[in-house]
């Protein structure tokens, strides 16, 4: 038996192909949806994702700004940035993006972003809101993931939902929804005792971890759906052969860059599981989707009654 693999790409490509209409109907009712991007200094990975970010704007009409300050900047400049984005009525989502340099507060900054133009879903009340069930923004990663099991037909109601790792990014808001859901949801984490028995449970099992193939065919019930949140980068040429040799489109991959990207989960975990995302190709371009819907959601729900489009559709 082989899983079904859940196309995180075509169905990250649906969400977009939605919400480039919906900015189409705001745009005609005056409402263009804004995105402000702060992007700190010259983080490799961070300038990509930030790129990433700006060009889906592009693609679906969303108007998009970025902000670069300097790696030296301080506390105070980035909280005069923040506070100058949300008071400024075009802009509705500011995204800082992470990590920020060791001199700035971070928590400070990220508490300062109105939680009205909160599209990581990270600011407290946010939080609030979804543990209480209210409408608001919620992490673009775990929302993803719902949307990945909604749309591939995967019941969340009544499902044993086991979750690995509690990080306030994934873990924890990725069970909160599966509880909304009304699932039966175990949280674990570097502590859980017995993780293999406990994962075995799951009709729905979340690797976010960071520990590259971690989850092995023993943490898998036959059938189960798993979602590999994962992403880790495999250099060493042992480890990269303990998971892939035979692999040829890997092997090819491995020999031009040197690296490899992989999930949490094992790949003979395909041989076990029901349904599974790939990595790459599976959670990844969820997240950015679920940005760009994000944005117009935060537009609706600040902006909509002006113009008497339905906040929160
Ligand atoms: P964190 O490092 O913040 O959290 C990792 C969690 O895994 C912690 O709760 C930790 O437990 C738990 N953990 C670590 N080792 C073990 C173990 N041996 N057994 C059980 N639990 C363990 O990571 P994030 O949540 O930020 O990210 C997780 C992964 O998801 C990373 O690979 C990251 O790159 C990826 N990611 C992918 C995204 C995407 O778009 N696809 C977006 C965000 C993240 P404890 O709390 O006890 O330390």
């Amino acid at each position: 038996m082989s899983a079904i693999v859940l196309d995180g790409t075509q169905i990250a490509a649906q969400i977009k192909s939605e919400v480039g209409e919906e900015v189409k109907e705001l745009t005609a009712a005056g409402l263009r949806p804004g995105l402000a991007v702060v992007l700190v200094g010259h983080n490799p990975a961070s300038e990509i994702y930030v790129r990433n970010k700006v060009k889906s704007c592009e693609q679906l009409g969303i108007y998009s700004e970025k902000h670069t300050p300097p790696d030296n900047v301080t506390t105070e400049e980035l909280l005069a940035l923040v506070a100058d984005l949300n008071r400024r009525d075009e802009i509705d989502g500011i995204l800082v993006q992470l990590p920020l340099p060791p001199q700035v507060d971070a928590k400070k900054v990220l508490l300062a972003v109105s939680p009205e133009k909160d599209v990581d879903g990270f600011h407290p009340m946010n939080v609030g809101y979804l543990s209480t069930q209210r409408p608001g923004l919620v992490p673009c990663t775990p929302a993803g993931i719902v949307e990945i099991l909604k749309r591939s037909g995967i019941a969340i109601a009544g499902a044993e939902a086991v979750v690995v790792g509690r990080s306030d990014i994934v873990g924890k808001p990725v069970a909160m929804l599966l509880l909304n859901g009304n699932a039966t949801v175990t949280v674990c984490h570097s502590k859980t005792r017995d993780l293999a028995a406990v994962c075995r449970r799951a009709d729905i099992l979340i690797a976010a971890i960071g520990k590259a193939g971690m989850i092995t065919p023993d943490f898998v019930k036959p059938g189960a759906t798993v979602i590999d949140v994962g992403m880790n980068t495999v250099t060493d040429p042992a480890e990269f052969k303990q998971f892939f040799a035979g692999n040829e489109k890997r092997e090819r991959d491995f020999a031009a860059k040197g690296s490899t990207l992989m999930g949490d989960v094992h790949p003979k975990v395909l041989q076990v599981a029901g349904a599974i995302t790939p990595v790459p190709g599976g959670v990844g371009p969820l997240t950015i989707a679920m940005l760009m819907s994000n944005t117009v959601k935060a537009a609706k729900l600040r902006r909509g009654n002006a113009v008497g489009v339905l906040a929160g559709r």
